[in-house]
């Protein structure tokens, strides 16, 4: 089984904080994008060695923006090519401005399963410096609008760590989307990328970020408050109500294989990585003129291995023993580190599996990497 993702790069307008690929300029070229994406999924279409498709993501960017026609066509190619008799999960990213009763009607018939919506706010002035293309009523009314049409599988994306944001809002933000009857929610905190709006703003003096220990603060509200709610904490920022985990994003953690489409895109098929190129008319160009619109990195064991224990130490499911050591065998300093985690109360101990406890998750990645191998261990 495996997974496509589809990159639309299209978006209305700039959010102030965003370092994703995507052009606010698309409407001369969108039907060239999208042809230039269909073009790559058949170009493409052996990359998984023709295991079936059990996901389909379409992300960005923001996928909501797309025609009606251009969806369609876009589906049409990913069942063209590729076996989808097994295909379970069909996610769009949506922006509350996007969301329709047409709309919905349209993606449900088309096959959308689930729709993930970016909401980030509830709060005006956070809306407005963000400089997202929605209002706050769109924040309150599209997930009732979305359940209200027959969406049976929601999830939400919040933002903490906003400045200014104190713990009594963002406690109302999480608590608001419960109420609305979501199924899932990832919360990211804000992050101040090299080259945003933002990274600006703060660099003049004009934003203040919000501090380490408010962070860390909001972070553990979050797990508190959504955890009391009966959601699972199945990956650092992913929660969910049983059964509702993203298989799609489940996946890429699993280390399942995986192919993305559009610029930015990332792929992986068990042996190597690639990622294309992050420039829309350069892609278009190459995959019009079949020139390389993609970098490839031949994956060595270690790097497998590594990246087994970083994503694996951050979700619910932990690491499997098994499959680490049919990487390389598992050694007595290895043995040694986990026991002193299982002491310190960061980590938990089974047959054939380790997985970090609460606390330790908060560290996720320093204990990864404190466990990674080193490449001239090889
Ligand atoms: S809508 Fe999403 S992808 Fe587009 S700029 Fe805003 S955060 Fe970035």
């Amino acid at each position: 089984m495996a997974g496509i993702y589809i990159h639309i790069p299209f978006c209305k307008q700039k959010c102030t904080y965003c370092d994703f690929h995507f052009s606010t300029t698309f409407h001369a070229y969108r039907k060239r994008m999208v042809d230039a994406l269909c073009h790559e999924l058949e170009i493409r279409k052996d990359y998984l060695g023709n295991q079936p498709i059990e996901t389909i993501y379409f992300g960005g960017g923001t996928p909501s923006i797309l025609l009606h026609e251009e969806l369609t066509q876009l589906l049409t190619t990913v069942h063209t090519y590729f076996d989808t008799s097994l295909l379970s999960e069909v996610t769009m990213e949506a922006n509350p401005d996007d969301i329709t009763p047409e709309n919905i009607t349209f993606w449900k018939t088309s096959g959308i399963n689930r729709l993930s919506v970016g909401l980030q706010s509830f709060k005006k002035s956070d809306l407005n410096w963000m400089n997202r293309a929605h209002t706050v009523e769109e924040s309150y009314s599209c997930v009732a609008m979305a359940i209200q049409n027959g969406i049976e599988n929601l999830t939400v994306d919040l933002i903490y760590g906003l400045p200014g944001l104190t713990n009594e809002e963002w406690i109302h933000h999480i608590e608001t989307v419960i109420k609305m009857g979501v199924q899932h929610v990832s919360a990211y905190c804000l992050t101040v990328e090299e080259g945003t709006a933002l990274d600006t703003f703060v660099e003049k003096g004009k934003i203040i970020p919000a501090s380490e220990n408010t962070q860390a603060e909001q972070f553990l509200l979050l797990v508190e408050t959504l955890e009391k709610h009966g959601f699972l904490q199945y990956e650092i920022s992913n929660f969910c109500r049983p059964g509702f985990e993203s298989r799609h994003n489940s996946n890429y953690w699993k280390g399942i294989h995986y192919l993305g489409a559009g610029p930015s895109a990332h792929s992986y098929n068990g042996y190597s990585r690639s990622w294309n190129i992050r420039n829309n008319h350069t892609y278009m160009n190459a995959i019009e003129q079949q020139t390389s619109w993609f970098e490839t990195e031949e994956l060595t064991s270690t790097d497998i291995y590594n990246e087994l224990l970083l994503t694996g130490l951050r979700t619910v499911y932990g690491v499997n023993l098994h499959q680490l050591e049919q990487i390389f065998p598992i050694d007595v300093r290895f043995h040694t580190q986990v026991d002193q985690l299982c002491e310190q109360g960061l980590m938990e101990k089974k047959s054939d599996s380790i997985r970090l406890t609460k606390s330790g998750r908060l560290q996720a990645d320093r204990i990864a990497s404190d466990l990674f191998r080193l490449h001239d261990e090889n």
